[in-house]
């Protein structure tokens, strides 16, 4: 990909995902914490993905991480995890001045399927006009400052999504900024 999306994050059938490697979880500074239910265990973990690619586990994925720490017990683990939130955030201005990226607001009102696709420049003009963020916003707080009612069933029920295509792609060499329609149609389950 001629211009890969940031470091931590990939592009999976056009739409930006927090990557799920143990070298991802790094690039973003996002620790992974466990704390086990099971009776009689009081263990509490920290995933340091640091420690891991130092190690040389970079491209493991972080849920083999997790499968690997249960605790060695008769009567099995209670591991649960979480991830925390991290501390390198995506931030608009990662996403933006790039003729390949846009983003999508859609609609997440009950079964309501509208969306629609903005150029990242448009989204923090529209921002910046209600003093309402900047290009340093977070994506992922993007929903919340999204006050605007649906067109269609006029709640106001916003979700974001970086749309990040592969340039390298015949898909983007024939289509080029109208292949947008496609993969913004295709909406998450
Ligand atoms: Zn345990
Ligand atoms: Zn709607």
């Amino acid at each position: 990909m001629t211009d890969a999306p940031p470091k931590g994050w990939v592009s999976l059938d056009g739409v930006l995902k927090p990557g799920a490697a143990v070298g991802d979880y790094a690039a973003r500074a996002q620790r992974v914490i466990g704390t086990c239910q099971a009776e009689g265990c009081k263990r509490r973990l920290v995933i340091d993905a640091d420690d891991l690619v130092r190690a040389g586990f970079e491209r493991v994925r972080m849920s083999e991480v997790q499968r690997l720490a249960r605790c060695a017990r008769l009567g099995g683990c209670g591991l649960s995890y979480h991830d925390e939130e991290p501390a390198r955030r995506l931030r608009l201005e990662h996403c933006q001045g790039r003729a390949h990226v846009r983003l999508r607001l859609r609609c997440d009102g009950n079964g309501c399927r509208f969306y629609r696709v903005w150029t990242v420049e448009e989204i923090v003009q529209g921002l910046a006009r209600r003093g309402a963020g900047d290009e340093r916003t977070p994506v992922d707080e993007l929903h919340a400052k999204l006050t605007g009612q649906c067109p269609v069933c006029k709640k106001s029920n916003w979700r974001a999504d970086v749309l990040w295509l592969n340039t390298d792609t015949t898909g983007w060499k024939q289509r080029g900024e109208e292949w947008f329609a496609d993969v913004a149609a295709k909406r998450p389950a």
